[in-house]
C-alpha cells in the first residue's frame, strides 16, 4: 500500500465522495437514457460539477486558473471517479491531453489565451490524434495541411476522439513532414470554426465518453494557433495520458473488486460464505495483487514525473499492466457472481466491455512494448 500525504488523502476522499454521489447518480441517469435511445450522452451537468471542484485543471499552474497540483493528485482523482463509470474520467482524460499539449508545448500567448478557459472547465477540450490510417501509423497519416497566406488549411478526419461532440476546443494533431515517422504539429481549432464538423459517435462513445469522428474540410487556422513541431507523441508529458488511463482502469477494477469481495463474503454455499472456499479466496487474493501491482507502477511513475525525473518505460508499463489487468479482473468478478454477473445492473459487464478498448486506448499495448524495448536500448523497425 502506498503512503500519501494528508493533503493527497483529503483529495482522494473528496473525489471518492463525489463519485459515490454525483457520478453514481449520473450513471443511473445515463443507463436510463441508454435503455431508451441506445446512447448515453455526454453529461454536461456532471462536467460542470467536476469542473467546480477544479478537476478540469488539476495539474495546470494556478497562474492559468488551475489547481497547480501534481500527477499524483490527478491520478488519485481519476481513479476514484472511475469506480462506478469511466465516462467522466475519460472525458477528463481527453480534455487533459489537449490542455497539456498547450501547457507543455504551446507558446506563452496560447497558454494565456486558452488555459484559463480549459482549466476552469468553462470549455471542454478534445485531443484529435487518431488518424483513419492508425493512431501511430504516422507515415501513412491521411490528414493534410497546406498554406493559404497567413493561415494553415487542414483537411482530413480524426477517429475515436473523446468529447467529439461536446468540446469547445480541438487539439488536432498533424504530421510536420507527411510520409515520415518524424515530428508532429498540433493546431488549436475552436468549435464553430467553418469546416469543422462532428461526425458519428463510435461504439465507445455511446457509453458517455462521447467518442466519435471529427471532420475537417478546408478548416483555416491562423498561424498563432499552430503549436510548433516537436515529437509530440513521444513527449514525456504526453505519456502522462498513459497514467490517466491506468488510473481509470484501476478505478474500474477496484470498483468491481470491492463489489465482488462483498458478494463472496455474503453469499453462502452450504451455510458458509463463498469467500471461505479456498479456490475463491485465492482468486480474490490474486485480484488484489494484480490491482496493487498496477497501482504501484502507476503511482511510482507519477511520483517520478512530479519529482522531475520521469521514467518513460514505467509510463508504458503502467498502461499495459492496467489494460491487461482490467480484462482478467472483470472476468473473475463476473464469474464469482455466477449468472448474476451477466446482469448489466451489477456493473461488471461494463467493466468487461472496457477490456478490448483498453488494449488500444492511449496506443496499442504492442506499441508500448516497443517503447519499453526502446528505453532498454533495443531499436525496432516499427518505431
Ligand atoms: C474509449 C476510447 C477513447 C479514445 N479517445 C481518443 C481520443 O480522445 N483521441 C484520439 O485521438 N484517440 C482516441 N482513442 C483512440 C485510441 O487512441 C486508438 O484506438 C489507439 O491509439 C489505437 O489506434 P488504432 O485504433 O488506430 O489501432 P492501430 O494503431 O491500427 O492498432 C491496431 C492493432 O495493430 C497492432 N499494432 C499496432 N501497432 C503495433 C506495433 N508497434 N507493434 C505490433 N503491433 C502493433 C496491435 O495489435 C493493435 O492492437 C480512443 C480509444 C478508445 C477505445
Amino acid at each position: 500500500m502506498r503512503i500519501f500525504t494528508e493533503d493527497q488523502l483529503l483529495i482522494q476522499e473528496a473525489a471518492h465522495d463525489f463519485a459515490a454521489t454525483e457520478v453514481a447518480d449520473a450513471t443511473k441517469t445515463g443507463m436510463a437514457i441508454y435503455a431508451q435511445t441506445g446512447t448515453a450522452p455526454f453529461s454536461f451537468g456532471l462536467w460542470d460539477k467536476a469542473a467546480a471542484l477544479g478537476y478540469a485543471g488539476i495539474t495546470v499552474p494556478e497562474e492559468y486558473g488551475g489547481l497547480g497540483l501534481g500527477e499524483v493528485e490527478e491520478l488519485l482523482v481519476m481513479e476514484q471517479l472511475s469506480a462506478f463509470n469511466p465516462a467522466i474520467a475519460t472525458n477528463l482524460d481527453g480534455h487533459n491531453l489537449a490542455t497539456k499539449t498547450i501547457l507543455h508545448s504551446g507558446s506563452e500567448d496560447q497558454r494565456e489565451r486558452y488555459l484559463p478557459h480549459l482549466a476552469s472547465g468553462e470549455w471542454c477540450a478534445a485531443a484529435a490524434v487518431t488518424d483513419p490510417a492508425g493512431s501511430t501509423n504516422f507515415p501513412e497519416w491521411t490528414i493534410e495541411v497546406t498554406r493559404d497566406g497567413d493561415d494553415y488549411v487542414i483537411n482530413g478526419t480524426k477517429h475515436f476522439c473523446s468529447n467529439s461532440q461536446a468540446a469547445q476546443l480541438y487539439a488536432v494533431y498533424t504530421k510536420s513532414e507527411p510520409g515520415t515517422p518524424g515530428p508532429m504539429d498540433c493546431f488549436l481549432v475552436p468549435a464553430g470554426t467553418r469546416g469543422l464538423e462532428m461526425g458519428e459517435l463510435e461504439s465507445f462513445g455511446r457509453s458517455g465518453t462521447n467518442t466519435g469522428t471529427v471532420e475537417l474540410n478546408d478548416v483555416h487556422v491562423p498561424a498563432c494557433d499552430k503549436i510548433p513541431p516537436s515529437n509530440l507523441y513521444t513527449a514525456n508529458w504526453l505519456a502522462c495520458g498513459y497514467l490517466d488511463f491506468a488510473a481509470i482502469m484501476l478505478g474500474r477494477a477496484q470498483g468491481v473488486f470491492d463489489k465482488t469481495l462483498a458478494y463472496v463474503k455474503q453469499r453462502t454455499r452450504r451455510g458458509r460464505p463463498l469467500a471461505q472456499l479456498q479456490a475463491v479466496a485465492h482468486r480474490i487474493a490474486n485480484m488484489a495483487m494484480q490491482i496493487e501491482q498496477v497501482r504501484s507502477i502507476t503511482f511510482d511513475a507519477a511520483q517520478l514525473w512530479d519529482a522531475g525525473t520521469p521514467n518513460r518505460a514505467l509510463h508504458s508499463m503502467a498502461k499495459i499492466a492496467a489494460a491487461e489487468m482490467i480484462g482478467d479482473v472483470s472476468i473473475q468478478c463476473a464469474a464469482m457472481h455466477g449468472a448474476a454477473g451477466s446482469d448489466p445492473a451489477v456493473g461488471i459487464m461494463s467493466a468487461l466491455q472496457t477490456a478490448p478498448g483498453a488494449w488500444n486506448g492511449e496506443g496499442p499495448n504492442d506499441l508500448h512494448r516497443d517503447y519499453i524495448a526502446d528505453e532498454l536500448g533495443i531499436t525496432l523497425d516499427s518505431m
